[in-house]
């Protein structure tokens, strides 16, 4: 059986890892240069089950009207986004009602949660270098409110294998010594310690060569302008080099699922949601610093952003903005991330942030419920996979294996019916 898989981001080579496992002749296809250069290649490096609830909280609405034009909003709604966000925007509104963000802050940890015991197998049964590490996540919180709300979130996902600790503010610096010098501004942390993190632009490509060398064919630089469908199933995609035939096509295009999957016979709502990282060099000691530099992942609730050991490098990533597809790097989205570091890091700051800040910038692929798509389309053959938003790495190995299943019509190894596509078209 032939299977074309359309995009290499991280979802695109997971899905081609498992499906040549599973004995398919795999080709995939990407537009971009190499492996991972789409959301991927910003990603913050964060595997966190822990970090499970959409972000279309109930009352969101109130925060995005409150923060528009704001250049330090963690989530910042411009007006270049209108008016292609506005049948998107109004389904993510929708889905901000209490019992559907709880519903899928569930059903987003258990798949992390599933996800990261596939990536366990995987490195157990490949070695792969991406910085990967097991130490868990800390979520900072400098004010009390906040703090309790997040231990009132984290319980409702614990039944469901998402360990959390909560700490005060000197169990967080024991843990973390490079918390110690804003000691007196934490009301305290939680610690995730099932979390793990990596680089995930390199664990892709990574995965991508080794799946070359394991007979999967990839063509970099070759977008997929259509799919090719003969008698109501898919024969294969065309693009600029023709046409290549295939049983099946896996569509992981991240943000641009959407303009595929409706030549597949399919609407789903996804929309580039714009985040940013800085990759900081961490060579060079700081002259007179008390802290050291963090080992633990930590996250900033506040900002949507994140601070990551990645081997030699700190990598820090997040924000949110709905712009469209402009891919500029925003000076002030950047300085946001630059503040971060000074808030949390201050006596490394002025080292840290000294010379080439690494920054970059993509799309989130975000589906308007909180919830990746994945599973048959509507013509026979054709596969969606996509949508996970800020959660992608962290889903990636997880979908990629359900996905596999599906298609092999085996039993899944945890209930799928609400990742369905067709759960638009109801
Ligand atoms: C700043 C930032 C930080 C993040 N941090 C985290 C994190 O810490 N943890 C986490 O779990 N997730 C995180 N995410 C989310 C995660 O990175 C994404 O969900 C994930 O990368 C999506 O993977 P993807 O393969 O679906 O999309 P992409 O990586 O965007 O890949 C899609 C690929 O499809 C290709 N493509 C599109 N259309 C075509 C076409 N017509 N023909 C051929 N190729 C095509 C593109 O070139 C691209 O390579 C972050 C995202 C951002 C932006």
């Amino acid at each position: 059986m032939k299977a074309i898989v359309v995009g290499a981001g991280v979802i695109g080579v997971t899905v081609a890892y498992e499906l040549n496992h599973a004995g398919f002749d795999v080709t995939v296809f990407d537009q971009a240069a190499d492996a991972a250069l789409g959301a991927t290649d910003a990603n913050g490096g964060l595997l966190t089950p822990s970090m499970s609830d959409p972000w279309n909280a109930p009352g969101i609405w109130k925060d995005l009207l409150r923060w528009i034009g704001r250049d330090d909003a963690p989530m910042l709604l411009r007006l270049s986004a209108f008016p292609r966000i506005i049948p998107w925007g109004i389904r993510f509104l929708i889905a901000s009602r209490p019992d559907l963000v709880d519903r899928a802050s569930r059903l987003n940890a258990e798949l992390g949660h599933f996800s990261l015991q596939c990536l366990d197998e995987l490195r157990s049964a490949v070695r792969l270098g991406f910085a990967h590490k097991s130490v868990g996540t800390m979520k900072i919180y400098r004010n009390s409110a906040a703090l309790e709300a997040g231990v009132v979130k984290s319980a409702k996902i614990a039944d469901l294998g998402v360990v959390s600790v909560r700490l005060d503010a000197e169990e967080a610096v024991r843990l973390e010594p490079a918390l110690r010098p804003i000691r007196h501004e934490l009301a305290g942390a939680l610690h995730f310690p099932e979390d793990q993190s990596g680089h995930a632009p390199l664990f892709a490509r990574a995965l991508a060569r080794h799946t070359a060398d394991a007979g999967v064919t990839y063509h970099f630089s070759s977008p997929v302008s259509g799919l090719l469908v003969e008698q109501g199933c898919v024969a294969g995609v065309r693009h600029e080099g023709g046409i290549t035939r295939g049983d099946i096509v896996v569509l992981a295009s991240g943000h641009a699922l959407g303009l595929l999957a409706a030549d597949g016979g399919i609407r789903v709502p996804v929309s580039p949601v714009k985040g940013y990282s800085i990759t900081l060099p961490v060579g060079q000691a700081t002259p007179g610093a008390q802290a050291p530099l963090p080992a633990i992942p930590m996250l900033d609730d506040d900002l949507h952003a994140a601070i990551t050991p990645l081997g030699d490098q700190l990598r820090i990533a997040g924000t949110a903005e709905f712009v469209g597809l402009d891919a500029s790097i925003a000076k002030g989205r950047v300085d946001n991330l630059c503040a971060l570091v000074r808030q949390i890091l201050p006596e490394h700051a002025g080292t840290l942030l000294t010379g080439d800040l690494g920054a970059r910038a993509g799309f989130r692929p975000m589906s308007a419920d909180g919830l990746p798509i994945f599973g048959a389309g509507k013509v026979k053959g054709v596969y969606l996979a996509g949508g996970h938003g800020a959660l992608g790495w962290t889903q990636s190995l997880g979908t990629a294996r359900l996905l596999r299943q599906m298609i092999l019509g085996q039993a899944t190894a945890m209930p799928v019916a609400a990742f369905s596509p067709e759960r638009f078209s109801r």
